[in-house]
């Protein structure tokens, strides 16, 4: 089967566990390696990835960030908080530096400046840096584009204090070696920023 975004993922059947290194490990969702594949070898449309990352989103409903086993505050990820209560394909997103990002976020406030919802996009390049799990696209749109620039506010320059909040973050343990090694890369790559 090829997962196309629109199918509803079975997070009982496809819990989180960090037994990743077992190959036989139900970690890796067979739809989502799929979808990887799929990505790779076809010509996917805009709403291919829009309806993927919503899903996510939508899976996510009342999923609590948390550190340490630790609540954050305000960390309750809401599909209310998310603009249109969706992710959007965009073509092209550029970070502060100019770079090609694989996601986007735009964090709505209101009159008083107090955060109202994240409108997040994504491109179509999210597979160029890390693989296509449930939990690395979790991690890259709760913790890096909703919670820290939408909820915290934390601008692009001030990536690398993003990065090292996603390392803290519990839902880092479940993500794949390549994206803890994103991570780290991108620790060091923005370093010297600000
Ligand atoms: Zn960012």
């Amino acid at each position: 089967m090829i997962y196309t975004g629109n199918q509803k993922i079975d997070w009982g059947k496809h819990s989180l566990n960090d037994d990743f290194n077992n190959a036989n490990s139900e970690y890796f969702i067979p739809d989502l390696q799929l979808y990887d594949n799929f990505v790779y070898t076809n010509k996917c449309s805009g709403s291919f990835f829009s309806n993927i990352m919503t899903s996510i989103a939508v899976e996510s409903d009342g999923f609590i960030l948390a550190e340490n086993g630790k609540p954050l505050t305000r960390g309750t990820f809401s599909i209310d908080k998310l603009y249109n209560r969706r992710i959007t394909y965009k073509e092209n997103i550029e970070d502060c530096d100019g770079n090609e990002g694989n996601f986007g976020t735009l964090r709505k406030v209101d009159d008083r400046g107090n955060f109202v919802c994240a409108q997040i996009n994504t491109t179509s390049s999210s597979l160029e840096s890390y693989d296509g799990t449930v939990e690395n696209f979790q991690c890259s749109i709760l913790v890096h584009e909703w919670y820290n620039h939408g909820v915290l506010g934390i601008t692009g320059k001030n990536h690398n204090q993003i990065y090292n909040n996603i390392k803290k973050n519990d839902l880092f343990k479940y993500t794949t070696p390549r994206y803890k090694f994103y991570i780290d890369y991108m620790i060091q790559k923005t370093a010297q920023d600000n």
